[in-house]
């Protein structure tokens, strides 16, 4: 058997350009080039000795074009990098070289030859998917004998689908015009005859095919059913599943033209491949009504020409969403065709889940969703904190699967480096240039960059920003977005930048019916430039997943929330199992394990059950039907064994993530929110959701069942209990204990007291307080808090401290609260960093001239220890860096990490401004040994001749803070 390509002429092979030529033919004098020499001394070279041979000159090449610049990779030669920046920068651009691709004559004269290489008879030997389409039409009987419905050559060949994009670019996203151009190349060619939207062979076919063909006709025939589905063209109408019956006798697109209600198989159109690459999933859908084909006609002309009076000329939004190509009317999907080097017809059946896991798959966080394979779980998180408590595809992977999907070009990511001031370095990173590379190697390539360019100036801090520009296809700009934050890695730089791109889409995609002008109106995101011309062209926006109206619009039951369910009170779950103690706080990754159940508060479900016999009722291993209430029934939807993310992240959908924070390890919970949308419960049951497509959904609710499996602590937490003995966070309370005792203080409260540790620790240490408080902003934190403080004092008999009464405020510290107003001390405990910087001087100042303790504490990191905390959390490890540094600061929750100058100056200014003294201390390291401590501290003490209450607002009685929780030993009264 010969294949195909070697009986149809393939286009002249031509010499190709060298890339700067090519660069040359398309800029002109727009190209700048710009040599710099990077000096790189060879091995075993003396400093010192000028042994000029063991010195190798190696060059690099700045190529500055209009819309880009790019740099080439160190190379010997000056003109090897002037060709290596033009070839990056032509990869990028994706520019064709003029001389690979045919001029549109030449790709029509291409046409002609080609499509009438597929009419003659040695055609018929190959091994080619279309000669069993003509098998077919050799076998047809009556009017249409061997005719070819035009599709099925669109349908097969690749070759000839590229040929016409190059003769008219718009026949990529209209397959009618493929067509158009297929006839008016078979009516240049004198071998092949075509009628309306048939294509034939002038003359006749070898008595050898047509004996072959004869005899299978006689052939008993066998009916196969597989499952397509059905999509209206009205959004109205759900997407429903459909039967195809498939005989050995009939063609399979008579069966498909049959389902569209549509003449003859001539009259069908077929879009391109859907789904995986390897898929050969397609749309079919009707033609329009044309008698005779206009050569170039487009389908918009003709529907224009047409006018809109039926259902075959409105576009299918879905249809056309999924493929990226005009589709009108309702569009069938089917996995069916003829392969390659075999004459059996293979199908597959398609799932309504498939189809609604393709559509989410479109969304810019659906490809994480899907491959974290947790649809109704996870969301696309907020923030990209690290590298390591990052789970699922990175944020740069995930942008470019979503311009692959919307038929973008590859997004590109312009580094810049922060420290070399004016000459700051901007280059830019693909994934295709040799001077670029996968994702994981980023760093280490554009690493060794910078080591030659910052030689002799110091490589310590290095500060990276990030620029991304989406491109259409064509090279339009679509989006440009630039971000001010900065990251130590160009890896995170690039990471974050595409995280911040992907989040902000995803908020554009959640609105439905937003026109993008208003979206980003409201959106203040002017750090992203959207051309919206191309924008809407190239993302056209109509389908959400999350739009839930559909969904609930009957609904006529109210549907449970927590609110209204007795079982969940005060937003609280009924929590399972015992108190651990170890629990999640911002930062640290959690595991879980979770079901979705689907409930369904009506008989629907029921009488399903009971219509099919329980264990015809697949849904996998996992299936679990129950009956709980009298007319409750759940199926579970999705289930995870093991589910990690990052706590504060936003990487599960909200009620998960505050249930599970209120969780300890091995404590289970369950709480139940309003169904999501038909859609995404469709793609997160998989199999099952043949059988919800029997329902209604409409008085549906999901329930889940989580359990915290384990726990790892934030980074911050984790070195600082690795390298301190007692932790830092002990040595902290020490500290604190040791100015309460030397103030002979009865009275403390704890500022940004957060789950009460330094409260807690108090109630074990002899002191002299009697009353403290604690304020913070976080009921999650004050929660813990009380509970802690709760179970110590009510089973501390015998106890060591005086303590007799406590009080949990939730309220900012930026605020006075009368009844703090006299306290002896003050502590800040690792809470300033948390806020930005001119709240964190505001809550000085509200300190020490409302509160007007006699002393206050804050303590705050060191940013000048972070390099001893990143080199000892992982000794000797040259990746070392990807853990701890990869944020600048010790927990992605800091707003800021002060220097020591920084903090005395901040802390100074202060106290002068309020008549306070100040000296500082710290714990972890030392005072006199480079860089000092771990963990500075201020102690402010209030001046012996100010009076305690100053200020006549002092007086006022403002009581902003709102009381969480309190306790007395009965023997004074609560200081509420
Ligand atoms: N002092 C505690 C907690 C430190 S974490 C300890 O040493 O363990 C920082 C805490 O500051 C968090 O609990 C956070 O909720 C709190 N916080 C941040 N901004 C605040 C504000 N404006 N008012 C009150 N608390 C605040
Ligand atoms: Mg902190």
């Amino acid at each position: 058997m010969l294949e195909a390509e070697e009986l149809l002429p393939a286009t002249m092979k031509r010499p190709s350009l060298a890339p700067k030529a090519i660069i040359h033919q398309k800029f002109g004098s727009k190209a700048c080039y710009r040599i710099e020499e990077v000096m790189q001394p060879a091995e075993n070279s003396f400093p010192g000795l000028a042994l000029t041979q063991n010195v190798r000159s190696l060059y690099k090449c700045y190529l500055d074009l209009p819309e880009l610049s790019v740099v080439s990779g160190p190379l010997s030669k000056k003109k090897d990098a002037e060709h290596a920046a033009a070839k990056i920068a032509i990869e990028k651009l994706g520019i064709q070289s003029a001389v690979d691709s045919p001029s549109p004559q030449e790709a029509m004269d291409e046409l002609i030859v080609r499509l009438a290489g597929f009419f003659t008879d040695k055609f018929l030997s190959s091994a080619h998917p279309l000669v069993q389409h003509i098998k077919v039409a050799l076998e047809r009987a009556g009017d249409h004998f061997g005719m070819l419905p035009m599709s099925a050559i669109s349908t097969c060949d690749a070759k000839v689908n590229n040929l016409c994009k190059v003769i008219n670019p718009k026949a990529d996203s209209d397959p009618f015009l493929v067509l158009s151009l297929i006839s008016r190349a078979a009516r240049m060619s004198a071998s092949i005859t075509c009628d309306e939207l048939w294509i034939w062979k002038q003359g006749f076919h070898p008595a050898e095919f047509l004996n072959s063909t004869n005899n299978c006709a006689s052939v008993s025939t066998e009916i196969t059913e597989v499952e397509a589905l059905r999509i209206p063209v009205l959004r109205s109408r759900d997407v429903e599943t459909l039967t195809l019956n498939f005989s050995d006798n009939q063609y399979y697109m008579d069966e498909i033209a049959q389902k569209l209600h549509v003449r003859d198989s001539s009259r069908i159109l077929v879009s391109r491949n859907i789904g995986k690459a390897s898929s050969e999933m397609k749309l079919y859908f009707s033609a329009p009504d044309v008698s005779a084909l206009a050569s170039n006609s487009s389908i918009e002309v003709l529907l224009a020409v047409e006018g809109n009076n039926n259902t075959e000329t409105i576009l299918n939004e879905r249809a056309s969403h999924l493929s990226g190509q005009h589709i009108y009317g309702d569009a069938i999907l089917a996995h069916v065709g003829y392969a390659w080097k075999s004459s059996d017809l293979f199908y597959e059946d398609i799932s309504l889940s498939t189809y609604y896991r393709m559509i989410l798959g479109k969304l810019p966080d659906g490809h994480y969703k899907l491959s974290r394979e947790a649809v109704l779980g996870a969301e696309l998180p907020a923030v990209y904190s690290t590298r390591s408590n990052w789970k699922g595809p990175a944020p740069r992977d995930l942008l470019y699967a979503f311009c692959r999907q919307h038929r973008l070009s590859e997004p590109l990511f312009s580094i810049k480096n922060l420290d070399y001031g004016d000459t700051s370095e901007s280059y830019e990173i693909a994934q295709n240039s040799h001077f670029s590379v996968h994702a994981d190697e980023v760093e280490k390539v554009t690493g060794g960059l910078h080591d030659l360019a910052s030689r002799g100036s110091g490589r310590s801090a290095s500060v990276f920003r990030c620029d991304v520009t989406i491109l259409s296809k064509g090279q339009d700009p679509v989006i440009k977005c630039s971000f001010d934050d900065s990251c130590r890695k160009e890896y995170d730089a690039i990471q974050s930048a595409a995280l911040k791109v992907l989040s902000w889409l995803n908020k554009y995609f959640k609105q439905p019916d937003m026109p993008i002008e208003k979206f980003l109106e409201l959106d203040h995101s002017h750090d992203i430039v959207v051309y919206s011309r191309d924008f809407i062209q190239e993302l056209v926006k109509c389908l959400s997943l999350y739009d839930t109206q559909r969904i609930n619009k009957h609904s006529s039951v109210p549907i449970f929330t927590n609110q209204h369910n007795p079982k969940y009170e005060n937003g609280l779950y009924n929590i399972d199992g015992p108190d651990s103690g170890i629990f999640p706080s911002p930062g640290s990754v959690a595991c879980i394990s979770y079901v979705a159940f689907l409930m369904m508060k009506d008989e629907t479900m029921k009488e399903v059950v009971k219509s099919k016999d329980l264990f015809e009722f697949e849904i996998g291993s996992d299936a679990v039907i129950n009956e709980l209430e009298s007319c409750v029934s759940q199926l579970v939807v999705e289930s995870k064994d093991m589910f990690e993310f990052e706590i504060g992240s936003g990487a599960v959908i909200n009620e998960l993530e505050s249930c599970v924070s209120q969780l300890t390890v091995n404590q289970s919970a369950q709480f139940v929110v309003e169904a999501p949308s038909r859609g995404l419960i469709f793609s997160a049951a998989g199999k099952s959701a043949k059988h919800l497509a029997q329902l209604s959904l409409q008085n549906c609710f999901l329930e889940y069942s989580v359990k915290l499996l384990q726990v790892t602590e934030p980074l911050e937490d984790r070195i600082e209990q690795a390298l301190f003995n007692p932790p830092l966070s002990k040595q902290r309370v020490e500290f604190a204990v040791g100015r309460i005792n030397e103030l002979h203080a009865t009275s403390l409260v704890d500022f940004g007291c957060g789950s009460g540790s330094l409260l807690e620790s108090l109630l074990d240490h002899t002191t002299t307080l009697e009353n403290v408080a604690g304020v913070d902003i976080s009921r999650k934190g004050l929660l813990r808090a009380a509970k802690i403080l709760h179970l110590k004092l009510s089973a501390n008999h015998l106890r060591k401290n005086n303590i007799r009464s406590t009080v949990l405020y939730d309220g900012s510290i930026t605020e006075f609260d009368s009844r703090l107003g006299q306290f002896d001390i003050g502590t800040c405990l690792e809470v300033i960093e948390h806020m930005e910087e001119d709240q964190a001087s505001l809550f000085g100042d509200v300190a020490l001239s409302f509160f007007r303790p006699a002393a206050l504490v804050v303590s705050t990191p060191n940013y000048e220890y972070n390099p001893i905390l990143r080199r000892s959390s992982n000794p000797g490890k040259e990746d070392s860096e990807d853990r701890a540094a990869s944020t600048k600061f010790r927990n992605h929750d800091h707003k800021f990490e002060w220097t020591r100058p920084q903090f005395q100056r901040w802390a100074s200014d202060l106290a002068a401004r309020h008549h306070y003294s100040v000296e500082f201390s710290g714990v972890g390291g030392s005072i006199d040994i480079e860089p000092g401590f771990a963990s500075q501290i201020a102690v402010f003490k209030r001046g012996s001749d100010q009076s305690k209450k100053q200020f006549s607002r002092a007086e006022e009685p403002s009581q902003p803070y709102q009381v969480v929780w309190q306790w007395s030993d009965g023997s004074a009264p609560a200081a509420t």
